[in-house]
Parts: C-alpha cells; sequence; structure tokens
C-alpha cells in the first residue's frame, strides 16, 4: 500500500543524515591534508572540471590557512561547498589520486573541501570584492548551478545580473533534484546566499521562460542573456499501464521529497525503480529510507555498463535495494485503477554500439514482479516545445552552442544542462564560468562598437 508517514521523526533523521560526515575536528583534517604529496603536474585539478588547485587548497588548509582555502576552491568553483557533498569524486579528483597508483587511499579531496568551505559559508566570510557597476546588465534564465555561476562570475566584474528562475528556491538540482543525505534543503539555501551575498543579483522567482517571459521580451531590456534552465521533463516508459495510480517519475518523487518534508512523501511497500543512473540510486535509496519494504531496481544492461558510480550502486546495496539486471519494463499490470505488478522482459547484451557500449536485446522471456509503486527514472528530456518555440537552434530540445556558450540568437548564450542534456553539477559550473567568460567579451566588444 502506498501511504506517507511510516516512520517516526527520530528514524527520518536518523535515514536522511548527512551521508559523508564532516570532519568533527582539526587534527583529523590535518592528518589527511599532510599526507598530500602536492604534486607538481596535479593530476586531481587535471581531472577537476572547474579546475580547483586541489594541492594549494590542501597545503593552505596545512598552514591554518582557511580562508586562503576556501578563496582557492571558490576562485574555481563557486559552488565549491555543494560539490564537495555532490560530486562523483571517485571517478573525478579522488580517482586521479597518486594514492591510487601506490593501492592506497586517495586524498579525501572532498572532505577537505567541504572542511574549508563549509567555514567560509557558516561564517559568511567575504572573499572577493564585488567591481564597481559597469551599467551592464545581464538576464539570466535559471537559478540552478550553471546560473548561479554564471551570475556569481559576471556581477565580481561589475555586472548586474537578473535572474530569473521558474520555482520559489533557487538552486536547481542541488535544491530540488539530489538525495537529502547528500545535500539538505537548509544547506542548499545557505550556499546560495552566500553566493548572492557578492551582491548585484537579483532573482525574480516563479518566472518560467516560454510563460511568463520570452527571449525577445529579455533582449529588449538587457545587454546579454545566458540561457541556464536545464533538463527536466522524465522519460516516458511508453509501456501499458504507465498511467496507473502508483506510477511516478523519479524527478517529481525527489521534488515532492525536498519540498514537502520526508513524513509528507507517500511511498509504496514493493517500490520497483527503472534505471540506474544517478537518479535511479537516489529515488530507489530515498524509497527504501522512507519505509519502502522492498526496492528492486531494474536495469536493462549489465554492471559493466551502468551509468551510476561504484560508490553509488554500493549505497543502494547497502540500503537493502535489490537489482535485476537486463530487465526491461514491458508492461504495468494494475487493479481498481491501482499499479500490482510490473512485467518485464529478460535482456540479453548484443553487438557494441558507434560508443563501444554493447546494447541490450529483448529476448522473449518475461518475468512479473508485485509492486505496488513503479519510480520512472530512465533519464530525463530537454524541453523540446520551449526550445522548439524560441529562434534557437537544437538537437532534439539541447541548446546548440559554439565556442562553449555561443547560441544562434546574437546575444544570447547558453550552457548546462540545456546544452549538454544533464551531466554533473561540476560541469555545470564550470559552463557558468565559460557562459560568463563569452558575454563578458560580448558586452566589451558590443561597447566598444558603440564608441
Ligand atoms: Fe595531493 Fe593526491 Fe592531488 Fe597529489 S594527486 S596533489 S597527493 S590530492
Amino acid at each position: 500500500m502506498i501511504k506517507n508517514n511510516r516512520l517516526s521523526e527520530a528514524e527520518y533523521k536518523v535515514n536522511f543524515s548527512d551521508i559523508h560526515p564532516p570532519y568533527t575536528n582539526v587534527n583529523a583534517a590535518l592528518v589527511d591534508a599532510n599526507r598530500c604529496l602536492f604534486c607538481y603536474d596535479a593530476p586531481c585539478t587535471k581531472s577537476c572540471p572547474t579546475s580547483i588547485d586541489v594541492p594549494k587548497f590542501i597545503k593552505q588548509i596545512t598552514t591554518a590557512n582557511i580562508k586562503g582555502s576556501a578563496h582557492t576552491i571558490f576562485s574555481s568553483n563557486i559552488l565549491g561547498a555543494g560539490c564537495s557533498k555532490v560530486c562523483p569524486v571517485e571517478k573525478l579528483c579522488e580517482g586521479s589520486c597518486v594514492y591510487n597508483l601506490l593501492d592506497e587511499a586517495p586524498i579525501p579531496i572532498a572532505q577537505l573541501q567541504r572542511y574549508s568551505t563549509e567555514k567560509a559559508i557558516a561564517g559568511n566570510w567575504q572573499l572577493f570584492t564585488r567591481k564597481p557597476s559597469t551599467g551592464k546588465k545581464v538576464a539570466i534564465v535559471g537559478a540552478g548551478p550553471a546560473g548561479l555561476s554564471c551570475a556569481f562570475n559576471l556581477s565580481k566584474e561589475g555586472v548586474d545580473v537578473t535572474i530569473y528562475e521558474k520555482e520559489s528556491k533557487a538552486g536547481g538540482l542541488m535544491t530540488y533534484g539530489i538525495a537529502a543525505y547528500k545535500v539538505t534543503p537548509e544547506f542548499c539555501e545557505d550556499e546560495v546566499n552566500y553566493i548572492l551575498s557578492i551582491g548585484g543579483i537579483d532573482i525574480k522567482y516563479n518566472m518560467a521562460l516560454g510563460t511568463d517571459i520570452t527571449i525577445a521580451e529579455l533582449q529588449a531590456q538587457y545587454d546579454a542573456v545566458y540561457l541556464a534552465f536545464g533538463v527536466g521533463l522524465a522519460r516516458q516508459l511508453s509501456v501499458p499501464g504507465e498511467n496507473l495510480t502508483g506510477v511516478v517519475d523519479a524527478i517529481s518523487f525527489i521534488y515532492e521529497l525536498r519540498s514537502k518534508g520526508f513524513s509528507s512523501v507517500p511511498v509504496g511497500d514493493k517500490v520497483a525503480v527503472i534505471g540506474l543512473g544517478m537518479t535511479a540510486i537516489d529515488a530507489a535509496t530515498q524509497a527504501k529510507r522512507l519505509g519502502a519494504k522492498e526496492v528492486t531496481i531494474v536495469y536493462r544492461r549489465t554492471q559493466d555498463e551502468m551509468p551510476c558510480t561504484q560508490v553509488e550502486l554500493d549505497i543502494a546495496m547497502l540500503d537493502g535495494c535489490k537489482l535485476s539486471w537486463l530487465a526491461a519494463p514491458k508492461e504495468v499490470l494494475g487493479a481498481d485503477g491501482k499499479a500490482t505488478h510490473l512485467v518485464c522482459t529478460k535482456m540479453k547484451l548484443g553487438e557494441p554500439d558507434a560508443s563501444g557500449r554493447r546494447s541490450p536485446v529483448e529476448t522473449d522471456e518475461t518475468f512479473t514482479l508485485e509492486v505496488d509503486m513503479v519510480i520512472k527514472a530512465a533519464g530525463q528530456m530537454p524541453f523540446e516545445a520551449l526550445v522548439n518555440g524560441s529562434s534557437l537552434n537544437n538537437k532534439s530540445g539541447k541548446v546548440s552552442v559554439e565556442d562553449k556558450s555561443v547560441t544562434s540568437i546574437n546575444g544570447v548564450f547558453a550552457g548546462g544542462d540545456c546544452v549538454n542534456g544533464g551531466r554533473e553539477v561540476v560541469d555545470a559550473v564550470q559552463a557558468g564560468k565559460d557562459g560568463a567568460k563569452a558575454v563578458l567579451s560580448f558586452i566589451a566588444t558590443n561597447a566598444t562598437n558603440e564608441h
């Protein structure tokens, strides 16, 4: 049966507490920081999409220069605190740490990054000074990681920024789309407020592109426009029974969990989650932590092809989620309008596709899972109708750009998930930096031409 309020407040608190607890004392941080070899050719920095100078910020921790350390991190990544909690570091900085070659534990870069940046946010350390206003105005659509990163980097240079955000809070995916045991809504609010504390950034909430504003209107009012509206539409399964009660999409499920509170979100006894990306893992583990008795993740390939990392998979398995490999949803069966069973087709792996990844092929065999809830996490789709309603060049709804952020409309730039279709938060932060650079160059060129 699908119901909410399955657990006590104390149980919710335990289940959704921080999965990677911070350092509890300075000595532990110092011990870890002092293990760093401060590699000259730091592979950890090279593998960070925002190129954070890892050995430098760690060295600053060893000399008790925490402000300097936070400054080093934020100079490259203003969402460095959030990224320290949500980045798949095992395939980025920590995965590249030279200690892996020695078969020793890598430096806990994320935990050290969190150590410095959380102190900066808690103390509201003002580490950057905004240049005097240039009088130039830029509109940004979307207050997610790409939009905030772009806004910060523009404001630092004296540009007056207005962000149009369709939700009632800023942070985008960080605020609405990630498991609560990785980042709490309260942390996201603090991080956004910290970014905005540089000044010169105004956010207009509940303003959606295409509904409340258009690109043409923004162009008329601002010197440039940066689009960072992300992705968000859940991919449909396109199987019979998809409209039965109990079949929900993972994005809405996680959104509800983060915006309404744990006890308000209904969850089934027997839950099937379709997909094995980060969102699928977040949905499965959170369903379990909300009190679901049985959670089965259904994935159409094998562990070798899974899109999530091993660390993510381990979280789900430690939470007791089951895996059904080489299986794809065929039909949701129901009674009285409610989902009762999920029929799956057994798959096998076929030939590799162009990327070298082996594609799943249907077999004649099926099996059936008893369910009362099915969570669809088979990927997100770009806002195709929104993009097609403008004159932006795009590929199946993904905004096409040149030189990292220049769109087909003069003076309109874009970056983040609305361009790449959905990658990591840290990629969006870098896209925002690239966007700010392109916008500043455009503004400067236009100013020169006006003279
Ligand atoms: Fe330090 Fe590892 Fe980076 Fe080398 S690779 S600088 S040891 S964190």
